[in-house]
């Protein structure tokens, strides 16, 4: 804390993977000899520079672009850019922490990166956008490449935004090479990357929910945001029988009593960028109601927070729990509280932290790189049936090592003791570096 102050997104992101580690540093006293802890929770290498553009008024403006580039023990930096107002240090290196373990988990050769921009593309022009991903590139070119650190998408930058970055990277470097994932179908982005977030989560949550006798079928399913990965999570969890009652973004949620339209959200969102609020005019019979934070009041059997960070807190943890809800899956990043998380593990609910359970999404960037490096691309079925996989794998893995070290039945300790294990061992057999 004293060394990173301010930091709380990172304070917390740290705090609940060491609060895990204590049995395997007693199993495994090398890792402290070398040093492991204090290395792990230390960026490699940490970029923030000047991204200056001009508005569609002629006015300068200045954001400020960042890079954590956290831990490449496995394979080269891997994770997403995020462009929102609410980015500053601590929320990079919070979501770069995260994605070491991650990363590890889904057994492919990617360490762990973050990077994004305190810039605000809602309510921009395209222009506006592609003059500002275009200065954001011009500084963060000489710092990635394929085989050194490979960003994607986040909250804020979609496949508009990956094309902008992407398009100023050749233009530069005159290489034409697999240094963004997430690109468009018609220069090198993998089938099945769009889906692949969402549809991961409802694999991992299918696997878990199976292995207590329980089914999506019939199941009514409350879920939150209506960016990229609410949208893919609703459409698995609807052709897997759910019923999806509701969707949100900052300002409110939509409750449709019927299951949410999945075509008019699409259009609404990926077509016409407009706001949730738009679809009760569309859909009169259901409802729009003010404040985002409302949804985890609609009573739900499956809970999937897919905004972001800190969305789902203690109260509307208590509420869901009284509402009946068995089962709470992540698939945005640290969404529940630290108090909602102690009351799911405390109620023994199937609760799936976001490390393993949106990890879909750059498992298939990481196909993406590798097909990229083929020049050659697999059908939609094939990256489907690789990613459909790698879920039930990191489920899998993530409950033997809960049940190995002590911690049967919380995928909280099994994500970060299965994900830390492969990169605390690679870090030792590097040496002190
Ligand atoms: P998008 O930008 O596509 O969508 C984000 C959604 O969350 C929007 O509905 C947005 O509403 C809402 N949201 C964002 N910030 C807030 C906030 N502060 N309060 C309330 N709602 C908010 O992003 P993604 O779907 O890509 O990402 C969502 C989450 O999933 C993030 O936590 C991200 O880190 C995580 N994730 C994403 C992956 C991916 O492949 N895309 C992979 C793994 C994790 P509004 O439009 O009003 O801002």
């Amino acid at each position: 804390v004293k060394r990173n102050p301010g930091e709380v997104e990172f304070h917390q992101a740290v705090k609940e993977v060491l609060d895990t580690l204590a049995p395997v540093f007693e199993k495994h006293p090398e890792y402290v000899e070398a040093g492991i802890l204090d290395r792990i929770v230390e960026p490699e290498r940490q970029l923030m520079f000047r991204v200056p553009w001009v508005d569609d008024q002629g006015k300068v403006q200045v954001n400020r672009g960042f890079r954590v580039q956290f831990n490449s023990a496995i394979g080269p930096y891997k994770g997403g850019l995020r462009f929102h107002p609410s980015v500053y240090l601590g929320i990079i290196k919070f979501l770069g922490f995260e994605q070491i373990f991650k990363n590890s988990l889904t057994g492919l050769p990617i360490g762990g990166g973050k990077g994004g921009s305190d810039f605000d593309p809602k309510g921009k022009s395209d222009a506006e956008v592609m003059r500002f991903c275009q200065s954001f590139m011009t500084e963060l070119y000489r710092h990635i490449g394929a085989d050194a650190d490979v960003p994607a998408g986040d909250i804020g930058v979609g496949g508009r935004e990956v094309g902008y970055l992407f398009g100023q990277y050749k233009r530069i470097t005159n290489l034409y090479e697999g240094v963004l994932t997430g690109k468009g179908l018609t220069f090198g982005g993998s089938l099945t990357r769009t889906e692949a977030t969402g549809y991961g989560l409802v694999y991992f949550m299918d696997e878990a929910i199976k292995a207590q006798g329980k089914s999506f079928n019939g199941a009514t399913v409350v879920i939150s945001g209506s960016g990229n990965v609410a949208i893919y999570a609703a459409e698995k969890a609807q052709q897997l029988g759910a019923k999806v009652v509701t969707m949100s973004d900052s300002n409110g949620y939509i409750y449709d009593a019927d299951g949410i339209k999945l075509d008019t959200i699409k259009q609404l969102k990926e077509v016409e960028r407009k706001r949730i609020k738009a679809y009760v005019e569309i859909h009169p019979n259901a409802k729009y109601h003010e404040g985002c934070a409302g949804v985890w009041t609609v009573p739900c059997d499956i809970a999937l927070p897919c905004a972001t960070q800190n969305e789902l807190d203690g109260k509307a943890a208590e509420t869901l729990l009284a509402n009946g809800c068995f089962a709470v899956g992540e698939g945005a990043n640290m969404p529940s509280t630290p108090e909602a998380v102690d009351l799911f593990l405390n109620k023994k609910i199937i609760y799936a932290p976001g490390k393993a359970s949106n990890a879909g999404g750059v498992a298939v960037s990481a196909l993406e790189m590798s097909q990229n490096s083929m020049r050659y691309s697999w059908t939609f079925e094939e990256v489907d049936a690789k990613l459909k996989n790698i879920m039930v794998n990191i489920y899998n893995n993530a409950s033997h090592a809960a049940k190995e070290y002590g911690f049967e039945g919380n995928l909280v300790a099994g994500a970060n003791i299965a994900g830390f294990l492969k990169v605390a061992e690679a870090m030792k057999a590097q040496g002190i570096v």
